[in-house]
């Protein structure tokens, strides 16, 4: 594999200054760094090549070695010049207190989480909640309950003794090019810098416990079926780390009478053929509760009335969708003696033929309106 020259990725001349080449990376850390760039591979390689080209040029023995041979003057076991390239870790834990007076990236990038020691963040937790048509249109306040992994009470640490609290092991290594010194992560503290002081007899060995927490969170409006909601900082705690994130997924029970349609509610209102033609006053159910709505008089079965607002709230915040009442004239199945006569009466009556003017509007057009 060919490697790009450590000059040409930091963007600078050969006979650049220290306070050149720290510059130049300062700027390309900022520009490539995973906090500012999530799950984003080619950010992090150019962070990572920056971060090697600054591992070698800022040091004055190393640079002078690459000077006069290349890359395999400063490969092997100097540091991250070999073959296997730089961890991330590695990066936060190496140049975390290069920037200044002992604030480390903290300070550098203002702030994060990484501190000149190995960034650790305990795993998520992930829960799936139902939620009626109602949750979902108005949006609800629930109590999720979880069991989460955290730091025991009574829990103590102390500095790593193997590691010195650093969280890393520096050894020297004597080679053909003169001494060289890796630095890897401890093995004793995971890269922390702590160890167990004292713990109770209920904590685990990494001196957690197991918790059932009851945590309230507010699901807005308008969730759908597999959304995913994060609260981030409410998983798995971690010693000397983050705690993870409660990750809750949504899902939608289906209504037996109401069905959803993005943001509207769809209703099928089956009317009679005297309330069609005579007219009425008719409950629906609607997400919070009964209706009346009005029939007219001469209703066509297939009409669809709209109940403005009656839908569900949007989750971006642009209102409510509607409730559409799709209507359906109901015919007899079977009928009496009496009530055969009394139809049979009207069957040549000129207003019981069919006679569908530009007003009727077939179910086709009627569709191509609402949706
Ligand atoms: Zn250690």
């Amino acid at each position: 594999m060919t490697k790009r020259d450590y000059y040409e990725i930091l963007g600078v001349s050969k006979d650049a200054s220290q306070g050149e080449i720290k510059k130049a990376y300062r700027k390309l850390a900022l520009k490539y760094h995973p906090d500012k760039n999530p799950d984003d591979k080619s950010a992090e390689e150019k962070f990572k090549e920056a971060a090697e080209a600054y591992e070698v040029l800022s040091n004055a023995e190393k640079r002078e070695r690459y000077d006069r041979f290349g890359h395999q003057g400063v490969s092997g076991n100097g540091g991250f010049g070999g073959g296997a390239g730089m961890n991330m870790d590695d990066i936060f834990s190496q140049f975390g207190d290069i920037f200044g007076g002992g604030g480390g990236f903290e300070s550098f990038f203002g702030g994060g989480a990484r501190g000149g020691r190995r960034a650790k963040k305990g795993t998520n937790l992930r829960v799936k909640l139902k939620l009626n048509l109602k949750e979902v249109a108005n949006g609800v306040e629930k109590k999720i309950k979880v069991k989460r992994q955290i730091v025991a009470d009574g829990v103590t640490f102390k500095s790593c003794s193997t590691c010195q609290g650093t969280g890393q092991i520096k050894k020297v290594v004597n080679t053909m090019l003169g001494q060289m010194v890796s630095a890897s992560t401890c093995p004793n503290c995971g890269g922390s810098g702590q160890m167990i002081d004292k713990k109770p007899d209920h904590a685990d060995a990494r001196g957690l416990e197991i918790k059932e927490e009851v945590i309230p969170i507010n699901i807005p409006g308008g969730v759908a079926d597999g959304m995913q909601l994060s609260l981030s900082g409410k998983g798995n705690e971690i010693p000397g780390g983050m705690a993870g994130d409660l990750l809750i997924v949504i899902e939608e029970i289906e209504d037996e009478i109401l069905q959803r349609d993005g943001n509207n509610v769809v209703y099928d209102l089956y009317a009679s053929f005297i309330d069609a033609a005579l007219g009425a006053h008719i409950e629906v159910p609607t997400i919070d509760g009964k209706v009346k709505i009005k029939l007219d008089p001469g209703t066509q079965s297939g009409k669809i009335l709209r109940l403005k607002g009656k839908g569900i709230k949007d989750l971006n915040g642009y209102g409510r969708g509607d409730q559409l009442i799709h209507v359906n004239v109901w015919t007899p199945k079977q009928l009496t003696k009496e009530e055969r006569e009394k139809l049979e009466s009207l069957r040549d009556s000129e207003n019981f033929i069919p006679d569908p003017g530009n007003s009727e509007k077939s179910l086709f057009d009627k569709m191509k309106e609402f949706f």
